[in-house]
């Protein structure tokens, strides 16, 4: 028989509700499904600050794929992509390799580094749950060291966050609720502790509306972070940053990068023409010159046709084109229209630590503090909601009951 193969790599927003929103297009004699990650669990990107900060559990932020998806349906390949052949229609694992009629490629997104020296090699970055659960470990680690050298400097409890775009201040919000914490566990003074968030352009949160920008540098400095913007970062060295044409060292124990993310390096080692790190898709959300690629999610460009600029990406986005991915891999099967995408967005909201937080809903209408992050629980509940029905909001979502 000649059932179409379809394969999806990468469990993150994109992965996950292509593969959902496939089941629940094809019925199981019309396509095969399989869904390669190299975890056999998902987990929320969107909230690996807290994971990094330690706010909140490795584990609140993680999903068991088999009990999201449905196993005996979908055929779910714990493994790793080394490699995709494109020209051949073959996906290359560490262990075997993969035949496709059809592939979607959610690989995520990875740090990118403008080729600033050192950034590589000294640099976190909140990218996987393993990644971030070594930036709190590391955090955590400076004050116990600080706690137990003979001539300790404070510059070890010093934590840079390079980046003041959504990333950076979200995690440096949650930093600002974990700080506090560590130093009564640790019995070190606050004020030995500085927070310093370093951007490049004039102002944080560049996009953002101006009175939601002054509304999350206030709090955010009320809360003892420190802000130096317009500073370009020049060099990372080991326990030092270097910035601005003056060469000015701050010495730090913790640096970590949130100032740039690109496509995952899988894509363009795979042949995929690449545009400022990401593959421009079309409105099919296709790559260029393959009828039968989809890039979706942290890995693609999306133009928005009204503005002629792409959306930056998102999970909102991410999740939004599944719907559009799945209906036109149906169509390319059975005939029909080809849809385009269209963003619908919803707004976003950026949590600020504790019960702070701040941005706006779909019709452009500003929210703050305690009602924005409400509506941020909403947001992660919702989508909770659309992967796993009401035992997953009860189980991982922001409103519990317990
Ligand atoms: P991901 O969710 O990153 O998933 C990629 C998946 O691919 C992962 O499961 C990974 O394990 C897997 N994978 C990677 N490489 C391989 C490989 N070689 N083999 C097998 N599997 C692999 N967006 C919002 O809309 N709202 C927010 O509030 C928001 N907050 C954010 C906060 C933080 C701290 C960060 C970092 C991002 C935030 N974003 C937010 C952006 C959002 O998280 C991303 O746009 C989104 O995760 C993109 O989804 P994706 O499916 O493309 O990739």
């Amino acid at each position: 028989t000649n059932i179409p193969r379809i394969v999806v790599l990468g469990a993150g927003y994109a992965g996950m509700m292509t593969t959902k929103r496939l089941t629940q297009q094809f019925a199981p004699e019309e396509a095969e499904i399989t869904l390669v990650n190299k975890h056999n669990y998902h987990y929320q990107t969107t909230w690996l600050h807290e994971v990094a900060a330690g706010t909140i559990d490795v584990n609140r932020s993680r999903i068991m794929i088999s009990d999201v998806i449905n196993t005996r349906r979908v055929n779910f390949v714990q493994d790793m992509v080394k490699k995709i052949h494109p020209d051949k229609k073959q996906v290359e694992l560490e262990s075997g390799t993969l035949d496709y009629d059809y592939l979607v490629i959610g690989l995520g997104f990875e740090k990118a580094t403008f080729g600033i020296p050192g950034m590589d090699e000294h640099a976190f970055s909140i990218q996987t749950v393993d990644k971030s659960r070594m930036i709190r470990d590391h955090i955590e680690y400076q004050f116990s060291r600080y706690k137990t050298e003979e001539n300790p400097s404070d510059d070890m409890l010093t934590i840079i966050v390079g980046g003041a775009g959504f990333t950076g201040i979200e995690f440096v919000g949650e930093l600002a609720e974990r700080i506090p914490v560590l130093c009564k566990k640790y019995d070190i003074p606050r004020n030995r502790v500085k927070i310093i968030n370093i951007e490049a352009a004039p102002s944080i949160l560049p996009g953002f509306d101006q009175e939601l920008l002054e509304y999350a540098k206030d709090s955010l400095s009320r809360r003892g972070i420190d802000f130096l913007t317009s500073t370009m970062i020049k060099e990372v060295k080991k326990d030092a940053v270097i910035v601005g044409d003056e060469k000015e060292e701050i010495k730090c124990g913790t640096f970590v990068w949130t100032g740039g993310v690109q496509a995952n390096r899988i894509v363009g080692e795979s042949g995929f023409e690449l545009t400022k790190g990401k593959v421009n898709v079309d409105q099919t959300l296709r790559a260029p010159g393959y009828e039968d690629v989809f890039v979706l999610g942290d890995c693609a460009w999306v133009m928005n046709k009204d503005t002629e600029t792409p959306y930056p990406p998102t999970a909102q986005i991410a999740i939004q084109e599944a719907d559009v991915c799945a209906h036109n891999i149906r169509t390319l099967i059975f005939g029909g229209t080809l849809q385009e995408f269209f963003f619908d967005n919803k707004g976003t909201v950026a949590s600020l630590g504790g019960g702070e937080a701040m941005g706006t809903i779909f019709d452009g209408h500003q929210l703050y503090g305690l009602q924005a992050k409400m509506m941020k629980h909403v947001i992660d509940d919702r989508y909770l909601f659309m992967l796993g029905g009401p035992a997953l909001v009860l189980k991982k979502g922001k409103f519990r009951p317990f």
